[in-house]
């Protein structure tokens, strides 16, 4: 059935031109179009029959067919009205797995729209990407957060911040957060040349699975403290932690030297320090 209603499908580049969507660089606008890349990435997340997902940005909906080609239930969040007919072509080629909601991603309630367990999978805008990506990190984890897994397309820069470890310059706060609850990897590398138009820069699809959280951490706490500590990442903890109520006593406890930097700290001994900071604030009510 779906391979029947894919050979009715135009090309992409036809979708475009048919529709006048030339990209909009304010929407952060760079399509892909080659068929065989979107069917690799839409093969990331493993076996996609008659599994919901939820995709923010489809455009002219490369990515958005290749999923449905694998079989998904896609509901499908964009902001540009321009790309709604042609969305709505596909959602008739593909009878019933497909819903378009026209808006923005960043106030979509993605978990009452997409359902319990949905892959998300998207080619990002640039602009609000990260800032997804926080909120997808920071669900609550109940032992696992609503989602399945997160396969997403990011700035090159953005990938590395991601799955970086400790002792470099990406290493960071989105790391902690992307790590500490998480596996990411980088899941395939992709060439600005791949969109249309190309990007200043590369590309990467980072690939999250998440995992059980370790016990008796709230991830506010860690939040407080990778912010603290990276605010000044250049300094000594015993100096970037100083305002942090109890962060000095809990490297104590853990046994971490103050004298380190923040950079150098692993994600386990970041959640170490957040676990004890948790527990002393409990204990002062
Ligand atoms: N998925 C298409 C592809 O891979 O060719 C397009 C990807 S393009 C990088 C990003 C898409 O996100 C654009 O279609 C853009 O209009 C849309 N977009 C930008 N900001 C958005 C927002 N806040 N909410 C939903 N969609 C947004």
């Amino acid at each position: 059935m779906a391979v029947e209603a894919q050979r009715k499908l135009p090309p992409l580049r036809e979708v475009i031109a048919a529709h006048g969507l030339q990209a909009s660089k304010a929407l952060g606008q760079n399509f892909l179009l080659d068929e065989q890349l979107l069917d690799r990435i839409a093969a990331i997340p493993g076996s996609l029959s008659g599994q919901p997902a939820f995709e923010v940005g489809p455009g002219p909906g490369g990515l958005t067919r290749a999923i449905l080609r694998a079989g998904a239930n896609i509901v499908a969040v964009e902001r540009d009205d321009r790309c709604l007919p042609a969305l709505g072509e596909l959602a008739e080629a593909f009878p019933g797995q497909l819903r378009v909601i026209s808006g923005d991603a960043m106030q979509v309630d993605a978990r009452a729209e997409a359902g319990e367990g949905a892959h998300i999978i998207a080619n990002l805008p640039y602009n609000v990407g990260t800032a997804l990506l926080i909120g997808w990190l920071s669900a609550p984890w109940t032992p696992l957060p609503w989602w399945s897994t997160l396969t997403l397309m990011f700035q090159m820069e953005v990938a590395e911040r991601i799955v970086a470890k400790p002792g470099g310059d990406h290493y960071g706060r989105l790391a902690v957060l992307a790590q500490w609850r998480s596996e990411p990897r980088i899941a395939m590398k992709v060439h600005r040349s791949a969109f249309t138009p190309p990007p200043k820069v590369m590309s990467a699809v980072v690939h999250i699975t998440p995992t059980e959280a370790p016990e008796g951490v709230e991830l506010k706490h860690l939040e407080r403290l990778t912010a603290a500590a990276f605010g000044q990442r250049r300094k000594m903890l015993r100096q970037s932690l100083k305002g942090l109520p109890g962060a000095l006593d809990a490297l104590e406890v853990v046994g971490i030297d103050p004298q380190r930097r923040a950079e150098t700290v692993s994600v386990e001994e970041f959640v170490a320090v957040a676990r004890v900071l948790g527990g002393a604030a409990q204990a002062r009510g």
